[in-house]
C-alpha cells in the first residue's frame, strides 16, 4: 500500500464541483420512449405534465438534445455543505478479498438524509421555490428520499407533504421524526387522506403498501391543492440529470489518478443513482469515445429488469400518473415486505430501460440474505455501516473482485456506495439472529402482474 500514490480517499476541493449536469439523453441514438397520456394515448405536452410538475422540471424532463445544464447558483451553493462527495479507495476491502482488482467506491451517505438523493430534491425544490409555490407533496419508500426533501423544502422555506409506504413507516419511525424535525407532514400509505388510497384499502385490506400506491396519493394531492405540485425521487429522466452530479465527481477524481474503472457498479430501484453515476461513463461509451462494463443490481424480489416486461406501464398503483415506457413488473406488484426498501419499485428510470435494451448494460439480481453478508464484510473492514440498498452493489463488487482473484486480472472496479444503513437496524437485527429469508416471486405471480399490463399502440 505504501508504494501506491492513491490515497484512501480522493475528494475534489469545492470548485471541482460540477457547475452543469449532464444529460445522458443527449449522446443516446435511441432515445428513451416519452411519457404518454394515459387518456389519449398521446406523448404528454409541456403542458399537461405541468400539472403535476414544476415548469422548469417539465423543461428538463423533455429535454433530449441538451447535453449540459447549467447548475443554478443557489443549488451549487447548497451542494458544497455536503459535496463534493468522497471516491475511496478500498484498500482493506481488497485486502480482505485477496484480490488484484482494485475496488473504489463512490459515497454519498455524508449528507443528514443518509443518501444521495438530496442531490435531486435541492434542486427540485429550488425550482419549486422559485415558480412560488406554496408546497410540495411526494412519496417515501424506505424514508431516503421523503428525509432529503424535507431537508430541501426547509431549507427554501417550503410546505413538505410525505406519503410514507406503512411497511417503512412502521420499521423506521426515527425517519418518520428526523422528516418532522425538518418541518415535513408524514402520513403511512395507503391511507384515508385519499380517494385513491380509500380505493386501494378497499381492494387490499391490510396491505403494508408500497411505492406504486404512495406516489398515487402524493400525486392526487398535489393536483386537488392550488399552489402545490408533485416531486419525485427517482425514475424519471431529470432525477437522473441531478443525480449526474455523482457521475461527473467520480470521473474527474479518477482521472487525477489516471485511473479508468472497467467495470461499474450500482444498485437500482428507479434507476436515479446508478444513471448518475453512469452517466458521463455512459455518454463516452455511446460517442464510441470508451468502453465500460456497466452492472445494475437489483433485489430478487423485484426483479424488474431481470424478469420484467419492457413496455408501456403505469408508474403508480392507483394507474393515475402518465404511462412510461419501462422494464416493470406491472403496476399492481406489490414487493415483499422485505428490507431492500428503496429497492421496491416496480418499474425503472426509461433512460436505463432503453440502454438495457439497447445492450448498453447488463443486470443482476441478487438475494437478500447475501446482500446482508456483503454489507457486514463490508462494514467490517470499510468502517462505514452501508444502507441495505447499496449493498447490493457491494455484493456484486465483492463478486467481481473474486472473479479477478480466481483469473488473476486486475481489473478497476467502481462501484456507488448510495447511502448509510443506520435506520435499518431492524433489518440488520433480523440478519444478526438469523431471521432473514429470501423471498423470490414465482413466475405465475410475475405473469399474472404482467399480465394486467395497460394495452398501448406503439
Ligand atoms: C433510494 C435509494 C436507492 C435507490 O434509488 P435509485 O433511484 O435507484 O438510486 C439506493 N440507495 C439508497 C441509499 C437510496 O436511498
Amino acid at each position: 500500500m505504501s508504494e501506491n500514490k492513491i490515497p484512501y480517499k480522493i475528494y475534489l476541493n469545492e470548485n471541482e464541483i460540477p457547475s452543469q449536469w449532464y444529460n445522458l439523453r443527449a449522446d443516446m441514438k435511441v432515445k428513451p420512449a416519452p411519457l404518454l397520456n394515459p387518456g389519449t394515448g398521446k406523448p404528454m405536452t409541456a403542458e399537461e405534465l405541468s400539472v403535476v410538475f414544476c415548469d422548469e422540471l417539465v423543461a428538463q424532463e423533455l429535454d433530449n438534445d441538451n447535453a449540459y445544464i447549467d447548475i443554478p447558483q443557489e443549488i451549487q451553493d447548497f451542494y458544497k455543505m455536503y459535496r463534493p462527495a468522497p471516491l475511496v479507495r478500498a484498500y482493506f476491502l481488497e485486502k480482505a478479498l485477496d484480490t488484484p482488482a482494485k475496488i473504489y467506491y463512490k459515497f454519498e451517505g455524508s449528507n443528514t438524509s443518509g443518501s444521495h438523493k438530496l442531490n435531486s430534491a435541492i434542486a427540485q425544490a429550488y425550482y419549486a421555490k422559485k415558480q412560488g409555490l406554496k408546497g410540495v407533496t411526494t412519496e417515501t419508500g424506505a424514508g431516503q428520499w421523503g428525509t432529503a426533501l424535507s431537508m430541501a423544502c426547509a431549507f427554501f422555506g417550503l410546505d413538505c407533504k410525505v406519503y410514507m409506504v406503512k411497511v417503512s413507516y412502521e420499521q423506521k419511525p426515527f425517519r418518520r421524526e428526523v422528516m418532522r424535525t425538518y418541518g415535513a407532514e408524514v402520513t403511512p400509505s395507503p391511507s384515508m387522506t385519499t380517494e385513491v388510497g380509500k380505493k386501494i384499502l378497499a381492494a387490499h385490506p391490510g396491505t403494508t403498501g408500497s411505492l406504486g400506491c404512495a406516489i398515487s396519493e402524493a400525486v392526487e394531492v398535489a393536483t386537488s391543492n392550488p399552489g402545490y405540485r408533485y416531486v419525485l425521487g427517482s425514475v424519471l429522466n431529470q432525477v437522473l440529470l441531478h443525480q449526474s452530479v455523482i457521475g461527473l465527481e467520480s470521473k474527474l477524481a479518477l482521472e487525477k489518478y489516471g485511473e479508468k474503472p472497467d467495470i461499474i457498479i450500482g444498485c437500482a430501484g428507479g434507476g436515479s443513482n446508478l444513471g448518475g453515476l453512469i452517466a458521463p461513463f455512459m455518454g463516452e461509451k455511446l460517442r464510441g469515445e470508451a468502453d465500460y462494463r456497466i452492472i445494475a443490481v437489483e433485489p430478487a424480489s423485484c426483479p424488474s429488469f431481470t424478469r420484467g416486461k419492457f413496455a408501456y406501464d403505469f408508474c403508480d398503483t392507483g394507474m393515475i400518473c402518465p404511462l412510461a415506457k419501462m422494464y416493470t413488473l406491472g403496476s399492481g406488484f406489490i414487493p415483499s415486505a422485505n428490507h431492500a426498501g428503496g429497492l421496491r419499485f416496480h418499474g425503472m428510470s426509461s433512460t436505463l430501460s432503453q440502454l438495457y435494451h439497447d445492450g448498453m448494460m447488463e443486470a443482476v439480481s441478487v438475494e437478500q440474505t447475501s446482500v446482508f453478508e456483503a454489507a457486514e464484510q463490508f462494514a467490517r473492514v470499510e468502517g462505514i455501516l452501508p444502507a441495505p440498498e447499496s449493498s447490493h452493489a457491494i455484493r456484486v463488487a465483492i463478486d467481481e473482485a473474486l472473479k479477478c482473484k480466481e483469473t488473476g486480472e486486475e481489473k478497476t472496479i467502481l462501484f456507488g456506495l448510495t447511502g448509510t444503513g443506520y435506520f435499518d437496524m431492524t433489518a440488520y437485527e433480523k440478519f444478526n439472529d438469523g431471521l432473514m429469508s429470501d423471498y423470490i416471486p414465482t413466475d405465475e405471480e410475475l405473469a399474472a402482474s404482467i399480465s394486467k399490463l395497460p394495452v398501448v399502440n406503439e
